[in-house]
């Protein structure tokens, strides 16, 4: 069997089948079902955002032996023509004949004028539809003449989700971030996007994986991009110059990965300064977000930006990223050295003044933070802050405060869901064991695998989330829990592990199952089978 390109396997046959332009679709849809159809149809938009596969579709409306109707049979002859993609305006048999004139911009003066002569005086039956990516070049009275429709680009999500549903439907494996890359790279047309879906197929030997998708691309992953945040927060001018290196080995698109950068330093700012408005998938940045302060996020994302912005200026592109990327460890607080063994509530601090562009500081959004420089000194950090208390100091008191406190995880888990507590801050709060509650405070317990989790701008929120659920003020103290208290995502992991053990012995158990397997050979799946929530 000869291999179909997606984008034609898949081009849409029917208006519920297309990808965004709803507007479009709505007015037409009205338009066909209502028999008041414009002799003039205009579609205005980029490459690749469904101009003709629109135009093809209402072709069949007007012609469908059923029609006209915005729902075509698509089995009658003039559907089946139409989708077989014969010209439209060789359609002879067709109730309408109908002209589809592509990159209408593109016609000479004399064959506008003919155009316009016979828009003027439309013979019955006739039907334009006209295309065009530049609809500035036309005559204001052709434009005048006809209805206009202006096509979008489309959302990375809307790319998306249509790649999703093709591999789905073509069983082909993919990862998420393949996708994603991807779909960026479509930059708004579909067909594009496919196209370049059905080459990253081929690349990936019939599957679609992340590596093999920025290989082919030239891009760099975003695991190695935040590798280079990571290193920058440590300081590490030498590891630094070593991941460079080795990104600079793949002579990947400079630019993408500068991109990349500050995409990355967009969602750390989004969990340091508005903690509810960050992605749940953001878990895996709260260690940057607590090693970096706000202020520093802020200036590295100006150094990004400008950095990006004069590539072309740069010796080479590689010369350029490397210098963005040094004047951005230049900007590393000299003492975050020690930020590999990162302190688990960080301090938002204000960065010692900046060397080269100070004047830049001054359009650094004011940051909730004591305006004190304590990077020096951690440990007298500003009382008001919420230090841990130093490990040693909770690994003595944390059992016998827990002993003492009579605090269920239960209770602590009803706490949560009153307190509304989702995305990051939830997965902080889920991960904690309560303490206590006495005078105001709210005492928790973190595991030292999670305290990462506990960074200032979220123990903000979660102050005020649970002083809200509690109807008054409060602080929250957090310790070390030492000795393994359960924590409520724990506790749901192990519920879960029960559930789903009951839920798969109850489907093997299922006379009706049982039946099925026998009648048919069919197999249980157990990874498919879900508990019913309750
Ligand atoms: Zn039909």
């Amino acid at each position: 069997m000869s291999y179909q390109a997606l984008a034609r396997k898949w081009r849409p046959r029917r208006f519920s089948e297309l990808v965004g332009q709803e507007h479009v679709i709505r007015a037409l849809t009205h338009a066909l079902d209502s028999g008041r159809l414009h002799h003039a149809l205009l579609f205005t938009g980029t490459r690749g955002v469904g101009k003709t596969t629109i135009a093809r579709i209402f072709a069949k409306s007007l012609n469908c032996e059923k029609g006209p109707t915005s729902q075509p049979c698509g089995e009658c002859s003039a559907c089946t023509e139409i989708d077989a993609g014969r010209f439209v305006d060789l359609l002879e048999r067709g109730r309408y004949k109908v002209y589809l004139i592509d990159e209408v911009h593109m016609l000479t003066k004399n064959a506008f004028n003919a155009l316009l002569k016979i828009l003027e005086e439309p013979p019955p039956h006739v039907k334009f539809l006209l295309a065009t990516t530049d609809p500035q070049k036309l005559l204001v009275t052709v434009l005048s003449r006809c209805i206009k429709f202006n096509l979008k680009r489309l959302t990375p999500e809307q790319i998306i989700g249509q790649m999703q549903h093709i591999l789905g439907a073509e069983g082909i494996a993919y990862d998420e971030e393949g996708i994603e890359v991807l779909a960026r790279a479509a930059d708004g047309s579909l067909r594009d996007g496919l196209s370049l879906l059905d080459q990253a197929i081929a690349h990936g030997g019939g599957a679609l994986h992340a590596h093999e998708v920025h290989a082919m691309l030239g891009t760099v992953e975003r695991a190695k991009v935040r590798v280079l945040l990571e290193i920058l927060a440590s300081g590490d001018g030498a590891a630094l110059l070593e991941e460079i290196e080795r990104i600079g080995s793949f002579a990947p698109d400079f630019a993408q990965v500068l991109d990349e950068l500050a995409g990355l330093l967009h969602r750390v700012q989004l969990i340091q300064l508005i903690p509810a408005a960050s992605a749940a998938d953001d878990a895996d940045l709260l260690g940057l977000a607590g090693r970096v302060s706000a202020t520093d996020v802020q200036l590295w994302y100006q150094m990004v930006v400008t950095g990006r912005r004069d590539l072309p200026l740069a010796p080479t592109p590689r010369v350029g990223f490397e210098m963005a990327l040094l004047r951005m460890l230049a900007f590393v607080p000299a003492t975050s050295a020690g930020a590999a063994h990162p302190r688990p509530v960080p301090v938002p601090a204000v960065v010692a003044a900046p060397r080269v562009v100070s004047a830049s500081s001054a359009h650094v959004p004011a940051v909730p933070a004591p305006a004190a420089h304590t990077r020096h000194a951690p440990s007298s950090a500003v009382p008001s802050e919420r230090p841990l208390p130093p490990p040693s100091a909770q690994s003595r008191v944390a059992p016998t405060i827990h002993a003492a406190s009579g605090h269920t995880t239960d209770e602590w888990a009803g706490l949560i869901e009153r307190a509304e507590l989702r995305g990051p801050v939830g997965q902080l709060a889920r991960q904690a064991s309560l303490i206590a509650i006495d005078d105001g405070t709210v005492r928790l317990a973190l595991k030292p695998a999670h305290e990462h989790l506990a960074v200032a701008p979220m123990l903000t929120l979660l102050e005020q989330r649970l002083g809200a659920a509690l109807g008054r003020e409060i602080k929250v103290k957090v310790e070390r829990d030492t000795v393994g208290i359960e924590t409520p995502a724990e506790q749901r992991v192990r519920a879960d592990n029960v559930r789903q053990q009951a839920a798969e012995e109850s489907v093997r158990s299922d006379p009706f199952v049982q039946s099925v397997i026998d009648t048919f050979g069919a197999r249980v799946i157990p990874e498919s089978v879900r508990p019913i929530e309750s």
